[in-house]
């Protein structure tokens, strides 16, 4: 779509700095800080406590928009900003969004993994073509809030590439997008031995392993104790996260493993631990339809509160051992190192705190939404759950109420005093969903927990679920290749190639 929009519109296409990346530091300071207007040039490359950077906006330039994340809430703001009145610079450790709901399902190739990452590019191209607009894959590592500042960490990929590289960013107006970080509960060797399912090489990693399990239980010699360790996938967290994981394995065993893998068909196996009731969030007769089609799809359903993890076994806390090849960790999530370190009030729970209309109180010109951002004990307002439709919400929500500001031209930084602000935030939770393999799925309407409300189960919710997250993938060409990945697995099975 936006290719035919290039053809006719050629006139919008402005020439673009680029953020070129050459081999050593000097040279990328040259070329990064002297290229356009907006970059300083009084850095010294040499030395990287000196930053250079995006200066700040003039009065008779385009007012920047700073947005710290490229996930549900940053992407769904950097969508709506209005182009025409602001700047946008995006800076993120991934170039990409990632369609969470959909991810478990690539971890078993149900999904081709491209198929749940939106680039930022597509999202909003005048990060593509704007001159004043980027999207740069860095880590904000602090912010000057006095002077406007962020200051940031090119990422490095590996011990292969540059150094990284430190600068900053001017802003008028600054966006914390930045979410949240898996919870481990301080419980020693997660961290070592697990792997979260958050990003898509998260899922990569998954299905790297479960397939070379898999092969490695084949090979002749192996004992019969060894291929059931590493044919046991063990997920700890039973929110809908690890039930729809465990959902999509389940299938996968039963449809997939046991067709092409049948000389070990017998020893695969998946665990669910869970210290409560699994999906307590959902109604009651959602939560017991769900461990029983759970269970009869061969998945153990295990009620223990891990206290260790070691590299092939998990020390329950009454004593028992549970081995394993293959752990995933999915136990909610908690601030993360970078949300802790800023100096800013936070919410109960530590997030960064926000008043009604998405404001840290605090300071002037800077904003705080999704799962890294909450409601301050002073709204009165409880603090919203950490979902992809609150964090959709509240980006969207921004984006009107930043281009209402910069309509009535309080763009720039400390210049919205005198802006009307609008209606504040209002969350409406529209319900929740969760496949749980084979066909079925659960679909709760109601407002809370203890709200009345419709609840549906079985294959018409897993319709349901599919249509509702097809229409919600963000770009044509995704919705195309989800579609297409659903179908191709249907004909003919999953793509178990170890690429
Ligand atoms: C597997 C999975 C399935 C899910 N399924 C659902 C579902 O079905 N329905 C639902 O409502 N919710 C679901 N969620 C929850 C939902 O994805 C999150 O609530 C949502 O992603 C929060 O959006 P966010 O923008 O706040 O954070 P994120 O989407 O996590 O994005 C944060 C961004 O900030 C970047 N970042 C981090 N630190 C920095 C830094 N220092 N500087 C700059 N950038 C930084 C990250 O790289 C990332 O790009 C799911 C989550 C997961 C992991």
């Amino acid at each position: 779509m936006s290719f035919l929009r290039n053809i006719l519109k050629p006139s919008i296409l402005k020439s673009k700095t680029h953020f070129p990346f050459p081999s050593s530091s000097s040279t990328l300071y040259n070329s990064l800080f002297s290229a356009s207007h907006h970059y300083s040039t009084s850095a010294d490359a040499g030395n990287t406590k000196m930053y250079a950077g995006l200066e700040p906006t003039k009065p008779n330039e385009k007012p920047r928009v700073v947005v710290l994340g490229s996930g549900w809430a940053g992407c769904r703001l950097i969508k709506e900003i209005d182009t025409k009145i602001y700047d946008i610079v995006c800076v993120s450790p991934r170039n990409h969004m990632v369609f969470t709901p959909l991810l478990a399902s690539t971890c078993v190739g149900t999904l081709e993994f491209r198929s749940v990452a939106e680039p930022i590019g597509r999202i909003q191209p005048a990060i593509n073509r704007e001159p004043g607009s980027y999207y740069f894959l860095a880590n904000c590592t602090s912010v000057d809030t006095d002077d406007h500042v962020v200051h940031c960490q090119t990422v490095t990929d590996g011990a292969q590439s540059l150094d990284p590289w430190k600068f900053k960013i001017s802003y008028d107006k600054l966006v914390v997008a930045s979410g949240a970080e898996a919870s481990t509960f301080g419980i020693h060797g997660v961290h070592e031995h697990a792997i979260f399912l958050r990003e898509v090489h998260h899922a990569q990693e998954i299905r790297r392993k479960l397939l070379l399990n898999l092969m490695l239980s084949d090979i002749p010699g192996v004992s019969e104790e060894e291929k059931k360790r590493l044919l046991h996938c063990v997920v700890v967290g039973g929110g809908p996260t690890g039930v729809e994981f465990s959902g999509e394995l389940s299938d996968f065993i039963m449809k997939d493993v046991r067709q092409r893998y049948s000389h070990v068909k017998d020893y695969i196996h998946v665990t669910l631990i869970e210290a409560n009731e699994i999906l307590s969030s959902f109604d009651d007769r959602l939560r017991h339809y769900a461990a029983k089609q759970l269970t009869k799809s061969g998945v153990r359903l295990v009620r223990g509160i891990v206290k260790d993890v070691q590299p092939d076994k998990i020390i329950l806390s009454d004593g028992s051992e549970v081995p394993y090849g293959l752990l995933v960790w999915s136990t909610g999530v908690g601030p993360s190192p970078f949300v802790k370190k800023l100096e800013l009030e936070k919410s109960p729970g530590g997030r960064i705190g926000v008043d009604d209309w998405l404001r840290i109180p605090s300071v002037q010109d800077m904003y705080a939404i999704g799962d890294c951002a909450g409601f301050l004990e002073s709204t009165g307002k409880p603090v919203l759950p950490a979902l992809a439709q609150v964090a959709e919400r509240q980006g969207k929500y921004l984006a009107k109420f930043l281009n209402r500001i910069g309509k009535a031209g309080g763009g720039h930084a400390n210049n919205a005093l005198d802006v009307d602000m609008g209606k504040p935030f209002v969350y409406r939770h529209l319900g929740s969903m969760a496949t749980i393999g084979r066909y079925k799925a659960l679909v709760d309407l109601r407002q809370s927990k203890d709200a009345k409300g419709l609840s549906l189960k079985g294959f018409p919710s897993w319709f349901i679920w599919r249509s509702a997250y097809l229409t919600r993938v963000i770009s044509w060409r995704n919705r195309f290749y989800v579609a297409i990945n659903w179908l191709t697995t249907l004909l003919f099975g999953r793509d178990i190639s170890r690429i």
